[in-house]
């Protein structure tokens, strides 16, 4: 073999390298994708079987911890799905109960800085409802009026209860 026919057949030996890498690595890509489809319809099957089988003794025999396991965890599902249900109740009796912004009319939550509806800030709105409050109860009985533990501004009077102005607003909406 003289120098030529030598570099040749390593180029060769080079070409073949890289090919082989370039095919193995398709192959390898095509056996996940193999490997996923297959578990996604034997998971299909399975489910369609459970159903059916789940009380025939006969499937049950030799595959109680499957049957039992997907049992179990259905009735974990409804658990959580319950919980999550309850979370989203609560969520939404909250913002019911949350006062109405006196520009716009919209639900101000507790937490907001800002109301999502025309934008003002808590503080505007909290002075807007001890307006309120004050026009509907021009002489409040110092009984009447607590003062409100750490008041956020020092424009905010004092002396207004937080509920009783919750209460006037959702009698008297402005929106
Ligand atoms: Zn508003």
């Amino acid at each position: 073999m003289n120098l030529l026919d030598s570099m040749s057949a390593a180029l060769s030996r080079g070409t073949n390298v890289a090919d082989r890498a370039a095919k193995n690595l398709k192959y390898e890509v095509r056996l996940r994708e193999i490997t996923r489809e297959r578990q996604s319809l034997a998971a299909q099957l399975g489910a369609s079987l459970y159903e059916d089988t789940k009380d025939d003794p006969d499937m049950r025999a030799g595959r109680e911890r499957l049957y039992d396991g997907i049992a179990a965890l259905d009735i974990e599902r409804e658990q959580v799905r319950a919980q999550i249900a309850n979370l989203a109740e609560q969520a939404q009796t909250e913002a019911q109960q949350s006062p109405l912004c006196p520009f716009c009319g919209s639900r101000v939550a507790g937490d907001h800085l800002f109301c999502s509806g025309c934008g003002r800030s808590i503080d505007d709105i909290r002075a807007a409802w001890f307006a309120q409050a004050a026009a509907a109860e021009p002489a409040p009985t110092p009984a009447a009026s607590a003062p409100e533990g750490g008041a956020p501004t020092a424009d905010a009077p004092t002396t207004a209860d937080p509920i009783e102005v919750e209460a006037t607003i959702v009698d008297n909406p402005r929106a």
